[in-house]
């Protein structure tokens, strides 16, 4: 498997006084370029007033990028379960040592590309998806209590999307000392296939229809700014971070 490009964009929004995502590409350096390598792109979403937000989500992101390797291929899934241990513990950690930091927490959303093997990494209500011709799929379940509601029919999709409690998450980096880490292996991937990875900025404003439009009409980084754009228009209430990588051609063997 080969990845033929990826883009990255990330917006503080129209009403936010602070960009509280962060995301990374590991290895560094490596965003744009052509790449049979192993690659992992992450976002992180945080919260927590008066900077705990960015706080936490650049310590996940930090942690992540140092502490899990991609390669080889075989054990990524207890690999990338110990890196979101240690990303959790690290933002927990300095949550409880600095009061201006007590009780901050983040999602974390990770898409791991080695090999022919593609996995994903999950907390919180960020998302993954998978994009091709056949449509749209949301790879990662949210971790919100107005998602379970959703899930069990006590809302429709509509009182989901305006529900004003909506951000609050069951399941958060840095709130525990132990975490539950949705880890998702042996996903699909063929030549075309287009992923993304994103926060709920842009969910809460983009539809997966117009996601899907955006993403197989253009190239990886061009979707990415045309969806923050799309957000942005709509009122942009939140940080705004996007992700996508396309699946290039079989190579020849
Ligand atoms: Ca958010």
């Amino acid at each position: 498997m080969v990845i033929s490009s990826s883009g990255m964009k990330s917006h503080i929004g129209l009403v936010r006084e602070e960009n509280q995502d962060s995301a990374g590409i590991f290895p560094e350096g490596a965003e744009g370029t052509t790449m049979d390598s192993a690659l992992v792109f992450a976002v992180a979403d945080g919260m927590g007033g008066h900077r705990g937000g960015r706080e936490a989500s650049q310590i996940a992101i930090r942690v992540l990028g140092e502490n899990f390797v991609p390669e080889p291929a075989d054990g990524i899934p207890d690999r990338l379960r110990a890196a979101f241990e240690a990303a959790n513990l690290a933002v927990r950690e300095r949550g409880q040592t600095n009061p201006e930091f007590h009780g901050m927490g983040t999602t974390l959303t990770v898409m791991v590309f080695s090999g022919d093997t593609v996995c994903a990494g999950h907390v919180g209500d960020s998302r993954a998806y998978r994009i091709s011709s056949d449509g749209i799929v949301q790879l990662t379940e949210d971790h919100s209590i107005v998602a379970e509601w959703l899930r069990k029919g006590w809302l429709t999709e509509e009182q989901a999307r305006n529900h004003p409690e909506r951000s609050l998450l069951y399941r958060a980096l840095g709130v525990g000392s132990e975490i539950s880490v949705d880890v998702y292996e042996n996903i699909t991937a063929r030549p075309g296939d287009r992923f993304l990875v994103c926060t709920d900025g842009l969910t809460n404003h983009v539809t997966d229809e117009e996601m899907r439009e955006i993403v197989m009409e253009e190239d990886a980084q061009e979707a990415c700014e045309r969806l923050v754009d799309l957000a942005l228009e709509r009122g942009g209430h939140d940080n705004i971070t996007v992700q996508t990588i396309e699946i290039g051609p079989q190579q020849r063997g």
